[in-house]
C-alpha cells in the first residue's frame, strides 16, 4: 500500500514536473511597437487612387446578365494610366476580356517565379442597404482617415496595394532576379472559372512552376481572443473542399386521405436527421496543432500549460474548440441542409422529397469519404444520393517550414511588430485554389487589420480601409516583392 502510494505520488510529481518544463519552454514574446512606416510614398495620393477605383462598379452577380462590361474597362484603363511604368515596363495579358494576368521578367531564368494574385470583382450591395451605407458605396469617399466603399477591404484594396508596390519598386529601378506575375481575376466572387482558372491553365500550358503564390485570404485580426494582447495574422496554409449532395426519397403518390405507409417527406426527413446528428469528427492536429503552437506562447500561464502539454489535454481542447461555431468549422467537415423541398398540395401525397446538403470539407476528408460517411450514416437503401456540380477537394496543406513561409512570416513582422503570425485554414474559397497546379506553397493572406465588427463590413454595409493600414499594405507588399524577387533565405 505505502510503495503504491509513494509511486502515485512520484507519478504526480513528474507530471507537473513535465508540465512546467514544457511551459517554461513555450516563451513569451513581448509585444513591440507599431512600426513607423518609411518611404517616401505620398498616401494621400495613393488613397486617392484607390478611391478611383472602388468608384467603378465592378460588381460579380451569379446572373451573367447585368454583367457591367464598361465598369471592367474603365478599371483596366484607370489602372494603365495610374501605373504608367507597370504600363510600360511589365507585359500585360487580358485573359477572357477582363482578367489581368501582368508578368515582369526575371534576370535569373534559373529562379522559379512568385505570384501575386487578388481579385478586380467585388459583391453587390445588398437591396435594401443602400441607406445604412455612411458614404455611398462606389463614391470611393475618404474621410475620417477611411477610404470608404465596396472592395475597399475585398479586394481593390490588395490590388491596389500590389500595383502600388510594384510601381514605386519600378521608380526607384529596381529589377527583380525572378520572374514576378500578378494575376488579377475578374469573377472570384462567383466562382473564378473565367478568371484565375483561365489564368492558371495559361500557365500551366506554358509549363510555369511558381516558387510560392500569395493571393488575398486572412486578415490581421485584433481581439479574437480575450486573454490574448497581440493582433494575430493569420496565414492560410490551405482552404476547404466543397461538396452538395441531393438526397431524395420516392413514396407511393395519392390522395392524402388514403395514406399508404411513410410519405416520401417522413422518409426523407429521418435520413436528414440521422445525417446531422452523425456529424464527422474532427481533430486537434496538424493545421489545428500548428496554430496553437503559434499563438500559445503568447498567452496567460495557465493557457500555455494547458497548450504545452496537449498530449494531456488535447480532448479537453478539442470540446472547447467545438463550443464555438468558427473554430468546430476549422477542425472538421461541416453539414449543412440548405434545401428542403417537397409537396405541391395539401391533399395530395408528395411522390417525391428531394433535399440539398452542403460540405465544406477538411483536408482530412475527401469527397470520396465524405460521400462514405453519408452512405454508412444514413443506411437506408430507399434514400438516393447524387453528387451535384461543383465539388471541390480540399487543397494540399502548404509546409510552414518552407523557406517562401519564413519569407513571408519575417515580412509581416517586419511591418506588422506586434503581431503574431499563425497559420491556419481557410474554411470559405478563394481564387487560389485554381493555381494549385502551379505550386504546392500556396499561402491566402491579406495584410488587413480586423476586429471582428470590420469583419462584417466586408460583403456587408460600410465596407472601409483606414488610410494607416493601405500605407501598411503598400509597405509590405513593397518590402515582400523585393525580398521574393532574389533567392529566398
Ligand atoms: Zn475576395
Amino acid at each position: 500500500m505505502i510503495i503504491t502510494l509513494a509511486a502515485v505520488g512520484f507519478l504526480f510529481l513528474l507530471l507537473i514536473a513535465v508540465l512546467l518544463i514544457r511551459t517554461l519552454r513555450y516563451t513569451r514574446h513581448h509585444g513591440e511597437k507599431n512600426q513607423v512606416i518609411p518611404g517616401d510614398l505620398d498616401i494621400d495620393e495613393a488613397a486617392e487612387r484607390l478611391s478611383v477605383a472602388i468608384s467603378f462598379e465592378t460588381i460579380s452577380t451569379q446572373g451573367s446578365n447585368d454583367f457591367n462590361e464598361d465598369a471592367f474597362l474603365k478599371m483596366h484603363r484607370f489602372l494603365d494610366s495610374a501605373f504608367p511604368n507597370i504600363h510600360r515596363k511589365l507585359s500585360k495579358e487580358i485573359i477572357n476580356e477582363y482578367s489581368l494576368l501582368y508578368t515582369w521578367h526575371g534576370k535569373n531564368p534559373e529562379l522559379k517565379p512568385v505570384m501575386y494574385t487578388c481579385h478586380i470583382d467585388v459583391v453587390p450591395i445588398e437591396p435594401g442597404t443602400e441607406k445604412d451605407w455612411k458614404h455611398p458605396p462606389f463614391e470611393g469617399k475618404i474621410s475620417d482617415g477611411f477610404i470608404w466603399g465596396r472592395g475597399a477591404m475585398d479586394v481593390q484594396g490588395g490590388v491596389l496595394a500590389i500595383m502600388e508596390a510594384v510601381e514605386h519598386l519600378l521608380e526607384t529601378g529596381f529589377e527583380p532576379e525572378r520572374t514576378i506575375y500578378l494575376g488579377f481575376g475578374h469573377d472570384e466572387e462567383v466562382d473564378g472559372h473565367l478568371g484565375a482558372f483561365a489564368i492558371g491553365k495559361l500557365l500551366q500550358e506554358r509549363n510555369v512552376e511558381l516558387e510560392f503564390l500569395l493571393d488575398e485570404g486572412t486578415p490581421i485580426v485584433h481581439d479574437i481572443l480575450p486573454d490574448l494582447p497581440n493582433p494575430v495574422a493569420l496565414v492560410a496554409v490551405a482552404e476547404k473542399g466543397y461538396l452538395s449532395l441531393e438526397l431524395s426519397a420516392m413514396a407511393e403518390g395519392g390522395h392524402s386521405s388514403v395514406p399508404q405507409g411513410l410519405t416520401s417527406i417522413a422518409i426523407l426527413s429521418e435520413a436528414v436527421h440521422k445525417l446531422e446528428n452523425n456529424p464527422i469528427k474532427g481533430k486537434v492536429d496538424g493545421l489545428v496543432k500548428r496554430t496553437m503552437e503559434a499563438i500559445g506562447p503568447q498567452m496567460p500561464l495557465l493557457y500555455r500549460i494547458v497548450m504545452a502539454n496537449l498530449w494531456l489535454f488535447g480532448g479537453f481542447i478539442k470540446r472547447e474548440l467545438d463550443r464555438m461555431p468558427a473554430t468546430k468549422a476549422a477542425m472538421s467537415t461541416t453539414i449543412a441542409t440548405t434545401i428542403f423541398e417537397s409537396g405541391i398540395k395539401e391533399n395530395v401525397l408528395p411522390t417525391q422529397a428531394r433535399a440539398i446538403v452542403n460540405f465544406r470539407i477538411h483536408p482530412n476528408d475527401s469527397i470520396e469519404s465524405v460521400k462514405e460517411h453519408v452512405r454508412k450514416a444514413i443506411n437506408d437503401p430507399r434514400i438516393g444520393i447524387r453528387e451535384l456540380n461543383g465539388s471541390i477537394n480540399p487543397s494540399l496543406v502548404s509546409d510552414v517550414e518552407q523557406p517562401s513561409y519564413r519569407v513571408l512570416r519575417k515580412t509581416i513582422k517586419n511591418v506588422f511588430p506586434e503581431v503574431v503570425v499563425a497559420p491556419t485554414l481557410m474554411v470559405g474559397a478563394t481564387d487560389a485554389r485554381h493555381y494549385a497546379a502551379l505550386t504546392n506553397n500556396i499561402y491566402r493572406f491579406l495584410p488587413l487589420r480586423a476586429d471582428e465588427s470590420d469583419l462584417d463590413r466586408v460583403h456587408g454595409t460600410n465596407e472601409r480601409l483606414s488610410k494607416h493600414n493601405y500605407h501598411e499594405m503598400i509597405f509590405f507588399y513593397t518590402k515582400l516583392i523585393k525580398r521574393s524577387a532574389r533567392p529566398l533565405e
